[in-house]
């Protein structure tokens, strides 16, 4: 194939069943065999090999389940930690070949796909999937489309440690002819069933589809994905994050709980981690709320507008306490807890609380930031409140130190 430079391409990058690929890196004895990552407190599979995706397990099967079906796998603890530095590297390789990056997920980036003099797209796909290899250790697949949707599509496809750019018309077709719609990030159950009484099944027909029908059908997003198909890039690289709406921390407890001490705990640990978030987006809550999933598929949950924006911890958990009270069902086992922030003000400026002392504000940032301080030198959660005692196996296990949410930068989260 020749080189067109005039045209514009987006590359898209995904590592192959990454946080396998990631403990493989750190260790070799998980080459070739039937792997799983253990997520949740070690209560389900959130990643698996090639291998064990063949003995029947699935992503999200308990572990019961998934040692019924593949008894001699190897079961290991997630780290994002380790996962989050090697992603960064990844990063690193990929900015070496494009000028522009987006880091949409830890394992995903969509890039400016631009071919050095004489380099084909198909050459360029190939180069960065080996670089990545020869460096870091890590299996990726690369595809380039005219598109981030087209883009996507083929490195889905071209799985596993694939590389392949179609940036014709005809062979893009070929892609599209026998694809369901549901395969589109964006087109799930719901508008995949607006689509069907019009013979919309693949994406090849979407791709044809009327587009005025296609907009009344899926309104703007549908058609942005319409234009996409047909190979006109409407969608950018995004290279910077949108500011948030809304940060959130929280997830499952592992061992669900209706003790009302070791609910109080969950909060504060998790108050805690999004104040970490607010401290590093700069940004204040004027509105929190907490929400607690609990076993019996009830669901409770309270909110709180804070007099002023804050990210300070004695007025957020002010304001926490009573929501937890509201979310709280007595006895009954509680298996999820979510803080969400959300009116995000910067905190340059947020205005000063008059109802709040001036020496009671320096006495809480002095606090706030020694519990910096000390847990930058010493290590996250080194200094933290003594209402998280009861949580004492959670902070005991450094496996349970990050959370995925707690990895920055990313834009799906
Ligand atoms: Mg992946």
């Amino acid at each position: 194939m020749w080189t067109r430079p005039e045209l514009k391409a987006v590359g898209h990058l995904d590592a192959d069943c990454f946080y396998v690929s990631a403990e493989r890196v750190r260790d070799e004895f998980l080459r070739g065999k039937p792997v799983g990552v253990l997520g949740n407190q070690g209560a389900c599979v959130i990643a698996k090999s090639y291998e064990m995706k063949r003995a029947g397990v699935a992503t999200g099967m308990p572990i019961w389940e998934a040692l019924g079906k593949c008894p001699a796998g190897v079961y290991v603890k997630r780290d994002f930690r380790w996962y989050e530095v090697l992603s960064r590297l990844m990063l690193g390789v990929v900015r070496e070949y494009s000028p522009r990056v987006e880091y949409y997920s830890i394992d995903e980036f969509f890039f400016a796909a631009v071919p050095a003099r004489g380099q084909t797209f198909q050459e360029l796909a190939g180069l960065i999937r080996d670089r990545i290899w020869e460096r870091l250790g890590v299996p990726v697949t690369v595809g380039i489309a005219r598109t981030r949707t087209l883009a996507k599509l083929i490195s889905d496809a071209a799985k596993p440690f694939g590389a392949r750019a179609v940036v014709d018309r005809r062979d893009e077709e070929a892609l599209l002819i026998d694809r369901p719609v549901t395969e589109i990030t964006g087109i799930a159950g719901r508008r995949a069933a607006r689509l069907s009484p019009w013979g919309i099944v693949t994406c090849l027909d979407l791709a044809r589809a009327d587009r005025r029908l296609v907009r009344s059908l899926l309104t703007a997003t549908g058609e942005a994905l319409w234009w996409e198909l047909n190979g006109e890039a409407v969608q950018p690289i995004q290279v910077q994050r949108p500011a948030h709406k809304a940060l959130a921390r929280g997830g499952s407890f592992g061992e669900s709980t209706a003790e009302p001490v070791v609910l109080y705990a969950w909060l504060v640990r998790n108050l805690e981690r999004l104040i970490e978030e607010l401290e590093y987006h700069g940004v204040a809550a004027g509105r929190l709320n907490v929400w607690v999933v609990y076993k019996n598929g009830q669901s409770g949950a309270g909110q709180m507008t804070l007099a002023v924006p804050s990210d300070r911890f004695d007025l957020l958990l002010d304001a926490a306490r009573p929501c937890l009270r509201r979310a709280w069902v007595p006895r009954a086992l509680a298996t999820h807890m979510h803080l969400i922030a959300e009116d995000l003000t910067p905190r340059r400026d947020c205005p000063l609380d008059l109802f709040d002392p001036a020496e009671h504000r320096s006495q809480a940032q002095a606090v706030a930031r020694l519990k910096r301080e000390i847990n930058a030198r010493h290590g996250r959660f080194v200094l933290r409140s003594a209402a998280t005692l009861p949580l004492a196996a959670i902070y005991r296990d450094t496996a349970n130190e990050y959370d995925i949410c707690d990895i920055r930068g990313k834009l799906c989260f």
